[in-house]
Formats: structure tokens, sequence, C-alpha cells
């Protein structure tokens, strides 16, 4: 028969699946000798049986029995005695922390008569007892039965009026209490219809029941989706003794950190509230301590719970954070846990527990978040939270400054038309914002969460919101916004905090970050620990992971920066963006416009050298790394006027009797090269089968470049990729025709490469499962993820900002695939074409270079592939080599397709 019951001295912390986190550092501590109170913990397992079945499991209540009988004895006390009654909480606790979530109830095993026990207990502290008693009738009635909260507060209120205008919770004697309990248990039998349990196992019967159905409650429905925490775990029951804190001012309750959790320092941090229970905290009815002043209220407790902190640290070997309780100056553990810090403090944390010999190199790697090492780049405002108009969610950490408009459209208008900083003010956004939101700054909503639409784009674009400032009141017909007192008028200029959820009026300094002046040189912040942390475990990271590093840059600029960050290469480089300025596409326009061969080489003639001269640029800052440039894959009419807007100019102008002769002709090439379907059209290699001399020319100024560069004394290291290849012979030809040009120059120049070397990128799946074929005219492959995805899915890459949130909060998606690899789908993808490709082409070179390849668990999976290497943009090149050490050392999953 399934066991659902385990006794604390029966688990242990890595049992947190069956036993939940709590149950299980409980049954640790408790293994540990430390001062935990005794009690048991029913399974997830149990949980799951219930809400499948919808009662308790058959067995269950027999075995909670039995193992209250060896709580009892061991407390030397009976749940429900008259005389001397044990009393016991039953807490929530699932396998990973969703603080608050889930429901507890304390104070169980009162009634009538044992509530009289209870203060012959406490020596005769009859208040004491009757406040415990009405407590947990209102916390059973509210947890349990669904008693509207507010029946019990109001009661409690006239109790409180009833003693005077200014009367607190404690300013009501024993009898008042006693009073106010016969209220609770009228309002509890108006609202139930039926009378207060006085059978404690009825009480506790009832009370695991309603612990278990509040996994299923909308708080922790909301809290599992934003943290991807799946639905199928279920929460285990811990039931454990009472002890009280708020027995006197010889008692009390805190929480501790064994260090800082925001700095990583590595001091004791936390509060303390003395003569408190640990909801009081929660309810925040009295201002906490400081942890510290601990020492000066009762020395010896304080002691005592150092010592445990330190014991609870060297076991874990990481910062734990701890819930204690002191009754009667006796220290009780309620609970520890591995505590949760800031991006910043885990940096701190994992370089001093390296130092100090708790943990080796490989533990304090997989110690920092990958996922979160870009926000410690961003930038922040310099000015502590005073002065701010509004405060809401943190919603996309960095800060922004911008001018405030309330509509998308004229977000993406002022930004577009003369480059205007915008902040876009919204009480919420949805779909139809997204163009707007991307063309802002910074994004600020007076309603939603941390899961809001606005927050989820806005992460996924990196910009910097604030979401669910409520004290934002927008009056769109006004243009403008109230927040306490101050009016915001559209244009005027904020700034928008998303570290700290702060809005201000007006343009506040923003300063970079520690780790961004450490790597600009700063000595200053080059002392600070942040970057000392930082620096050390960035050399295990490139020590241990096998993926190398390249960037996706466009740019000499780009490229110095990347390599920089320790980039190793470029993984895609492309020259479209070198089509741009109005010189150049004057030249493409000729190129696309000509009617005969001189015209379009004239055209070329003028394009080779400006293309020369970037790729001079990029060969020199990457010397000695190998550099892919891809041939030109956009569509040709990207180059050409708008076709809408050209038709209303050529009919307006031909109204107004102009000659529209040039205009015209324009507008007919731009029919004709218009596409229903872009995205799918004549782009990539099929535009370099349709226009030969385009991709001779790329070439030509590639290997002249690289020629140039080799002369002076560099090595370049070159890589030319074919776009968008869908069978093997489109690559065949294209090599065929273009390699000659390239061998022509190096003969005619006398020089040879290091490396040299055509492949193509594997981006339609047509490509992925016939790599086998197409490998054998490839030397590397590179994964263009962003098209793979958009074909594979048959998700436009261009509009699913449109409904990709909503896709991912009905669960449609475990996560937008454009950020995270599908692995079942792209993913397989993916691994049909790097095997077969191999297995073709023993030497074939692999990589990534679509957005994925600066997604920590995307470099994971490909790290778990195989790949040469993944690229991705600048800014990211610290978050993809520490993802791929982390890999390494087996960080991510290396599972495959
Ligand atoms: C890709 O498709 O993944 C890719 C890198 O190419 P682009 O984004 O330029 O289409
Ligand atoms: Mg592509």
């Amino acid at each position: 028969m399934t066991k659902y019951v385990y006794d604390f001295s029966e688990g242990n912390k890595d049992m947190k699946d069956l036993l939940g986190g709590k149950g299980a550092n409980l049954a640790e501590m408790t293994n540990m000798g430390l001062p935990v109170p005794h009690g048991f913990t029913i399974t997830t397992e149990a949980c799951l049986t219930y809400l499948a079945e919808g009662g308790h499991p058959a067995g269950l209540m027999a075995e909670v029995d039995e193992h209250l009988a060896a709580l009892e004895s061991s407390m030397h006390k009976k749940l429900g005695d008259a005389g001397d009654p044990l009393l016991v909480s039953v807490r929530s606790g699932a396998k990973f922390s969703m603080p608050g979530m889930m429901d507890t109830v304390l104070n169980l095993g009162l009634n009538d008569d044992s509530v009289a026990g209870l203060a012959a207990q406490t020596g005769d502290d009859l208040r004491f007892a009757r406040d415990a008693y009405r407590r947990f009738i209102q916390m059973f009635g509210k947890i349990v039965m669904d008693v509207p909260a507010d029946a019990f507060e109001h009661a409690l209120d006239e109790a409180k009026a009833a003693k005077g205008p200014d009367a607190q919770d404690t300013d009501l004697s024993a009898d008042d209490l006693s009073a106010l309990t016969e209220r609770f248990l009228a309002i509890y039998r108006e609202h139930t219809g039926s009378d207060f349990p006085t059978d404690p196992k009825e009480q506790l019967r009832l009370s695991i029941e309603a612990v278990f159905k509040s996994w299923n409650g909308k708080r922790a429905r909301d809290y599992r989706r934003q943290n991807k925490i799946s639905d199928d775990l279920g929460t285990a029951v811990n039931v454990v003794a009472m002890v009280f804190g708020n027995r006197g001012e010889d008692s009390g309750t805190g929480v501790a950190f064994t260090r800082d959790p925001s700095t990583g320092e590595h001091v004791p941090y936390g509060d303390y509230l003395a003569n408190a229970q640990g909801e009081d905290v929660v309810a925040g009815i009295r201002n906490t301590l400081p942890l510290a002043k601990l020492e000066e209220i009762d020395a010896a407790s304080y002691k005592g719970l150092r010592e445990v902190m330190d014991t609870l640290e060297n076991h874990y070997r990481d910062m734990c954070d701890i819930e204690f309780t002191i009754e009667k100056g006796r220290l009780w553990i309620l609970q520890t846990r591995v505590g949760k810090r800031t991006a910043f403090g885990e940096w701190v944390m994992a370089n001093d527990m390296l130092t100090e010999g708790l943990i080796d190199e490989d533990t304090a790697l997989l110690r920092v978040d990958a996922n979160r090492l870009e926000e410690l780049f961003k930038r922040r405002v310099e000015a502590d939270g005073a002065g701010a108009i509004a405060t809401g969610l943190n919603a996309s950490p960095g800060a922004a400054t911008g001018a405030v408009v309330f509509s998308a459209d004229e977000a993406e208008r002022w930004a577009k038309d003369d480059g205007t900083k915008v902040i876009l003010v919204r009480r919420e956004t949805t779909p139809d914002d997204y163009h707007g939101m991307i063309a802002s700054q910074g994004i600020l909503t007076s309603a939603g969460g941390t899961n809001s639409h606005a927050a989820v784009v806005a992460r996924g674009e990196g910009i910097p919101a604030v979401c669910g400032a409520d004290a934002i009141k927008i009056d769109l017909e006004a243009r403008a916004f109230s927040a306490n007192g101050t009016t915001v008028r559209e244009g005027d200029t904020i700034t928008i905090d998303g570290f700290t959820g702060n809005v201000f009026v007006g343009e506040l300094p923003l300063t970079d970050s520690v780790l961004e002046k450490a790597r600009q040189g700063d000595a200053t912040a080059q002392s600070q620990p942040i970057w000392q942390a930082y620096d050390r475990l960035m050399r295990v990271a490139d020590e241990r992971r096998r993926l190398r590093v390249r960037a996706n840059a466009d740019t000499p600029e780009q490229s110095t920066n990347a390599r920089e960050r320790g980039a190793e290469g470029i993984g895609l480089c492309r020259t479209e963006h070198m089509f741009l300025g109005p010189e150049r596409v004057a030249a493409v326009q000729q190129m696309i416009f000509a009617e005969s061969d001189d015209e379009e080489k004239a055209a070329f003639d003028v394009l080779l050298p400006l293309q020369k001269g970037d790729f001079v640029g990029i060969f020199q800052a990457m010397d000695g790394l190998p550099v892919t440039v891809r041939l030109l894959d956009p569509p040709l009419h990207e180059f050409l006027p708008d076709l809408t807007e050209l038709s209303v100019e050529v009919a307006l102008g031909r109204e107004r009797g102009e000659d529209v002769t040039e205009q015209e002709k324009v507008l007919g090439k731009v029919r004709q090269l218009h596409e229903m379907n872009p995205m799918l059209g004549l782009r990539g290699v099929r535009l370099g089968i349709l226009k030969p001399g385009l991709y001779a020319m790329q070439v030509r100024a590639i290997i002249e470049a690289a020629c140039q560069v080799r002369k002076g004394g560099g090595d370049p290291k070159v890589e030319i990729m074919i776009p968008l290849v869908a069978t093997r012979p489109e690559l065949q030809q294209t090599r065929d025709e273009l390699e000659p040009v390239a061998q022509e120059i190096l003969q005619r120049e006398g020089v040879a490469f290091s490396h040299l070397e055509w492949g193509t990128m594997v981006e339609l799946p047509r490509a992925a499962v016939t790599a086998g074929e197409i490998a054998e005219s490839a030397d590397f492959f590179s994964f263009g993820t962003n098209d793979l995805t958009q074909t594979a899915f048959g998700f436009s890459r261009d509009d699913i900002g449109k409904f990709v949130a909503m896709y991912e909060e009905r669960k449609l998606v475990p996560a937008n695939p454009f950020v995270t690899i599908d692995l079942p789908g792209v993913g397989r993808l993916m691994k049909i074409a790097s095997d077969e490709g191999r297995a073709a082409n023993p030497s074939l070179h692999l990589g990534i270079c679509g957005e994925h390849g600066g997604d920590p668990a995307s470099v994971g999976f490909c790290h778990g592939l195989g790949l040469d290497y993944v690229s991705c943009s600048p800014f990211r090149v610290e978050t993809a080599r520490l993802a791929a050490g982390q890999a390494a050392v087996g960080g991510f999953s290396s599972a495959t397709a």
C-alpha cells in the first residue's frame, strides 16, 4: 500500500518531490538534531490523488491517526485534551517555494474545552489562550470553510471600537476575547450553516483537505504560471506541533538569512518581531527589528540562532533562509530553505563561498543565473526612490527616460519620424500595441501584473518596464495622466526604473552599472566585489566550456564591441545592413533597375568598394578569428520605396500635371518585384541565383578585403555563407559560380588565407531533413533558427509578438519558440541535420546564429547537440559564455530532441 505520511525523522532534504521543500528540509533538520518541533508530512502524492479523486485517498486518515498518536506520545500531550492539549499547525509546502500562495492553519486543536487547558499550560494566561482560539476560528473559517474574511474583521473592529477610538488588538481583555469568540462562532454558523467543529480530528481532516485544494487556488495557479512551475506537482501538508512566539516579551518570531540576500555580503541578515506569531510579521501589524537587535533582547537565543545558521549553511553549502520562533526563551526552527537572492547577490555569494572553500568551482559556476546576467549590465537611476510620483511592479529591469505617449501608433510615429525617445504609457497593453512597444525606450502601465502582456513583451524585448502603477490615472482625452497630484502631459519627459518600479517626472541621470563601468576599465568599479566575482567565475566558465561563442555583428564597431565581450569570431555578418544609407540605396536601386549588363556592372562598381571597406574593418577587428559573412538575404523590394506610398505619389503627381516618368519607372519595378509573401519569396540563395552578378560582387568585396588585411600582416579567417538553401543543387551551383571568383582574386593577389570555407544556413525544414545531401556541398552549417522556427511552426516571426504572450499564458507553447528553441520540433530538426550532416561530411563545422544563440536554455541544448559554436548579439556574448560553461559542467539538460 502506498505510504502517504512520513514522520520528520523518516525523510531528508532530497525528498522534495514527495515531501515538498518545507517537509524535506524539516526532516533534514530533525535528523541533524536541530531544535525543530515534532511533526509529520503528508506527501504530494496524497494531494494529487485527492485532487484526482475528489476525496482523501484510502488509508490516508488511518495513517494520519497513527502518526498523530506518535506525535502525541513524543510531545506528552493529546490533541483536544481539556487539561493539557497538543496544538498543531497544518502547513502547505510544495516542491518549489510558493510564498504565501497556498494555505496554512495555525492553533488547530482548540475548542471550548481545550482553550482552558491551553491557558493552564501557559501559566493561566487566559488572554493568550482566548486570543489563540479566536485566531483559530477566524483562520479555519476563512481558509477551510470560505467564510468571508471581512465578516470576522468587521466583528474584530467592532470589539476594538467598543474599547475606545484608537484601541488595538492588544487592548482586548480576556473577557473581550471570550465575547469575540462567541461572535466568531456565530459568524461561522451563519455562513456555513453548521457549528464549528469541536472534534480536533475533524478539524485536522478538513484542514488537510483545504491545503490540498489550495494547490489549485487562483493565487497558486497564477504564481505557477509566472514562475513556470508545473501544475502537476501537488503540495505536501506538514502537521507540526505548535510553538508560540506570542507569549510575552521573552518570546518572538523572525526570519534569518545566513548572508545578505541583496548584496551577497557574508553577514547575518533578517528581521525579528518580539511577542508575535509568524503571521503577524507577514501582516505587518508592527514594524520588525533588524535581526542584530535580538542579541540585545535575548543574547542566549541569538547565540543559539547564529550557531544554527552556521550549521545550516555548512550543511547545505549555500545561503539559507530560516524561520524561527522563540517561546519563553527557547529557540525553535520552523523552516529552512536555500534562500532567494538578487542577481547581484548570487555572484558575490558564489565567489565568497568559493574563496571560503565551502563550494568548488563547478558549483560556484552553477550558482549564478545566466538568464539574469544581462540585468547586471543595465543602466540604473542614480537617485534613490525619493521624489517618485508613483511606484508599480518592477516588471522588466533597466532604467529609461523619454517623452510620454499614450498610444502605440504615436510611439512608433514619434520614434520613427525624428528619433524621439518615448515612454509608452497605457492602462495595459494588448497584442495590437506591439509595434509601439518595441519602438519605445520604456513601458509604463497603470494596471496588470508581472505576467501581463506588457511585462512579458518588455522582458522578451529587453525594454525596461514598470507595470501596475495604480496611482497613475490616465485621461486619454486630455492626453495626460495624473499621479498623486502631479499631472504629466503627452510629450513631457519621465523616467522609469524597472528595477524598483519607481516613476519620476523629468529626465533623471542614469548611471552605468558597476559591471559596465568595470568592463570599460574603471578601476574603482573593478575593485568592487561584484566585478571580482564576475571576473573570476567567467574565467571558470571559459575554462570549462566546449562551445565557442561568436557574435552576430555587421560593422567594425559591433565587431570590436563583441570582441571586447569575449566573442571568438563572427557567426553572422548580415551584409544587407551594409546596403543602407542614401549613397548605397541609390546604387542598389540602380542595380535593381539595370536593363543591361553594363548598367548592372556600373552599379556593382559603386557598391563593391563600399562593401570592401566595411569588410576590411570587420576582418581587422576580428583578426585571427573566423568571420562568417552571409551573402544578401532579404528580398530586393525592401530596398525600393513602399508600393502604396509610391502609387499615391504618382497618382497625385499625374493629377497635378507633373512629369512623373521617372517615378512611373520606379513604380513599375516595385510592382514587378512586389510579393504577396516576401518572407517565403525571392530571397536568400534564390536571389543570388536570379541575380548572379550580385553574389559575385559580394564575394569579390569579401576576398579583396581579406587580401588587403592579409597583405597588411593580418590573419583573416573567411567563411562565406549562402542563406535560405533548401536543396543541395542550390548550394552546389552557387558555389560553382562563386569559388572561381574567389580563386581568381587569390591568384591575382598571390595571397592564401589560413582559413576559407563555404557553407550554408540551415533555416528551412527541407534543408534540415536533407542535410546529409547538403553537407556534401558544404564546409559548415549554421542553424538559422529564426527562420527555422518561423517555417517549422508557420508562425510569422514579425507578428508573433501579438499573440505569443497569450500562447504562453494558455500553455499552448512552453515558452516563446523564438526565444527558446522548441525542442520537440525545431530542436529535432536540428538534431537530424547535425547527425546526418556530420555522417555525410565528418569535417563539417556546426554553429547556430539565430537569436537562440544567446538564450541560456538553448545554449545548453546546442552544447548537448555537439555544435562547435553559438553566435548571438554582441550584448549577449557574456550570457552565452556563461551558459556554455554551465552546460559543460552539467548545468543544463543536454537532452537531445
Ligand atoms: C535566422 O533565420 O535565424 C537568421 C539568423 O537569419 P535572419 O534572422 O537574418 O533571417
Ligand atoms: Mg534567416
